[in-house]
């Protein structure tokens, strides 16, 4: 017996399908068996993914160019069905459902981007007014540091610090000995 999950996912599947029929009966675009399986790929992934894991994934079962890949996942962008993340490294991808929350957190550092959730926050944006719009989608992008960057941070920070610390102190010493050398050569003229 197919989950629960099964079933939603074949009726977004579904779903995705019916609108991208739809958008391109309307623009004239030709429905080639590629396009739909580019479809059916993105919409297997659970979760962020990029051009390369979804190449991967179409490659044992599909002969599809990675150029084809990229107009398909522009296409299905253009239509909504996939949600288009631009990263300083790469870009990452997330299939689109009608009314779905996509929430991201993004480092500066490595340029790793995950997905997090939030249902109160959830609501609260579901719940918000938007005058005079339709929303079709909601993404939220918190930018900063993830724990592995933050961690590899404060570790070189401290390195450099005992460095710092190091210099300064070798720095002194040499100051006084230096000063002590003078001290003794104005002995030894004090004397002459
Ligand atoms: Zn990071």
């Amino acid at each position: 017996m197919a989950s629960t999950k099964d079933t939603e996912d074949s009726l977004m599947r579904e779903e995705a399908h019916r609108v991208l029929t739809e958008y391109m009966t309307e623009h004239h675009l030709r429905k080639t068996p590629e396009r739909y399986a580019v479809l059916n790929a993105v919409y297997s992934f659970d979760g962020l993914f990029d051009a390369d894991q979804l190449y991967q994934q179409l490659e044992s079962q599909f002969r599809v160019s990675r150029a084809s890949i990229y107009t398909t996942l522009d296409l299905l962008a253009r239509v909504g069905l996939v949600v288009r993340n631009q990263m300083p490294s790469k870009v990452y991808y997330e299939r689109n459902v009608q009314g779905q929350l996509h929430f991201y957190k993004a480092c500066t550092e490595c340029g790793k981007l995950e997905r997090f959730s939030n249902e109160s926050m959830g609501r609260l944006i579901k719940e918000m007014p938007v005058r005079r719009f339709h929303p079709s989608m909601y993404a939220l992008t918190v930018v900063g540091l993830c724990s592995h960057c933050l961690t590899n941070i404060n570790r070189r920070k401290k390195r450099l610090d005992k460095k710092k610390a190091l210099n300064a102190k070798a720095a002194l010493a040499g100051k006084t000995a230096s000063a002590k050398e003078r001290g003794k050569e104005r002995n030894k003229t004090d004397k002459s």
